[in-house]
């Protein structure tokens, strides 16, 4: 028998499959990461506090998972550990050449006090596509899923419960080898830790200002684009900086081929929506990161009847449909900080202010409920952690 060959959809991607593929339940998958406690873990007033007025990435939990990886063993030494500084030889492979990858997921508490968080199969299938692309070892979904039910059980008190308040998670693996001959090392040390954040916009979406590089590229065919490592990040912080220069929030890239079309922000995907209410977002072309956020939003979009396009969106076009009002909204979208509408867009030779905003609230509504539990999870996408 064979199945309908549909060209690939946007919906159906390798990460998007894997990610549909169901979870023994956390109960089933706990204490794969035994526990070491902490001998001093903070108070809970001392808990109580840092949970007051939280920034995002700044406050880090008693805890961390980790697991080490050597090419002899496998993977071993599953726990969790107190959190504290790492010992690493000067030598460390990660310091000198960068051979790492990570994550970013959230864990979400619900009204009932449960806590749960959202396709974590998509990061885990992300987080070995992109160690693949690194010559690093994949670590088996299962316990990359494990490693954060063990962790937010160990940290349960940690998870916030305000309006669009989260616990942060952050898993990443690195080369700990100490060597300097240029190989893909043969010690890898995996971590998630783990950060109590508030919403990233208190008072309501508030639209962000975005300069276009024409100077710089994040990410080059055959190069690094689609994994989420830390190398793509500090290739972006010097455009950035310029950004900041022209008084600019965000950075946002164009493929380094053509040098003209868009490809994403330093660590969001955009998504352009018209005034016949459709929605376009550029087709993954290798240098561009496969977000879950996108992913998610592509679907909600299309199952509310909304026509979405992956394809190639020159910056002159869109440009072209600001000014002619045919682009109604344009709109960026991550983990961290969900859906942001963008206010203007500028670069050398423009800078034009974006009005709309709507469909912006209206998706980052739609998904933040799915997440926080206060709407029905049609996909399945929500997975009980604690
Ligand atoms: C992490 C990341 C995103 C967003 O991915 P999500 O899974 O939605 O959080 C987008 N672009 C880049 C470059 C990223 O690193």
């Amino acid at each position: 028998m064979h199945d309908a060959v549909a060209p690939q959809s946007p919906l159906e991607t390798p990460l998007a499959k894997a990610a549909a593929v169901p979870l023994p339940g956390a109960d089933e998958l706990a204490d794969r990461f035994p526990l070491e406690a902490n001998p001093r873990p903070a108070s809970p007033e001392r808990r109580a506090e840092l949970l007051r007025g939280l920034h995002f990435g700044t406050v880090f939990t008693d805890h961390m998972a980790h697991a080490r990886w050597s090419r002899s063993e496998g993977w071993q030494q599953h726990g969790i550990v107190p959190f504290a500084e790492l010992s690493l030889s000067p030598a460390a492979a990660v310091l000198h050449y960068g051979q790492e990858v990570f994550e970013g997921i959230k864990a979400y508490r619900h009204a009932d006090g449960s806590i749960w968080t959202f396709r974590p199969r998509y990061n885990a299938a992300r987080l070995n596509a992109s160690a693949a692309r690194l010559a690093m070892p994949a670590l088996p979904e299962e316990d990359f899923v494990a490693s954060l039910v063990d962790l937010v059980r160990t940290e349960a008190a940690w998870v916030p419960s305000g309006e669009g308040e989260s616990l942060y998670l952050r898993p990443f693996a690195f080369a700990s080898e100490a060597f300097l001959g240029v190989q893909s090392a043969n010690v890898i040390d995996y971590y998630v830790i783990a950060s109590p954040t508030g919403a990233y916009f208190p008072n309501g979406l508030k639209p962000i200002s975005i300069w276009v590089s024409q100077d710089y590229h994040r990410a080059g065919r055959g190069g690094t684009g689609f994994a989420k490592t830390g190398g793509n990040y500090a290739a972006s912080l010097l455009p950035q900086q310029q950004a900041a220069e022209r008084g600019c929030d965000q950075v946002c890239f164009l493929d380094d081929v053509t040098q003209s079309n868009l490809e994403e922000l330093g660590g969001m995907n955009l998504m352009v929506v018209y005034a016949d209410g459709s929605v376009s977002t550029p087709k993954l072309t290798g240098t561009i990161l496969e977000g879950s956020t996108r992913s998610a939003i592509l679907r909600l979009l299309a199952d509310e009847g909304r026509a979405v396009r992956e394809e190639t969106i020159p910056l002159v076009t869109l440009l072209e449909g600001i000014n002619s009002g045919a682009v109604t909204e344009v709109f960026a979208c991550g983990t961290a900080a969900v859906v942001v509408p963008l206010g203007r867009l500028a670069g050398e030779g423009f800078d034009v202010e974006i009005t709309g905003s709507e469909a912006s609230r209206h998706i980052y509504d739609q998904l933040t409920s799915i997440q926080y539990g206060k709407a029905e999870d049609p996909y399945g996408w929500m997975y009980r952690l604690a």
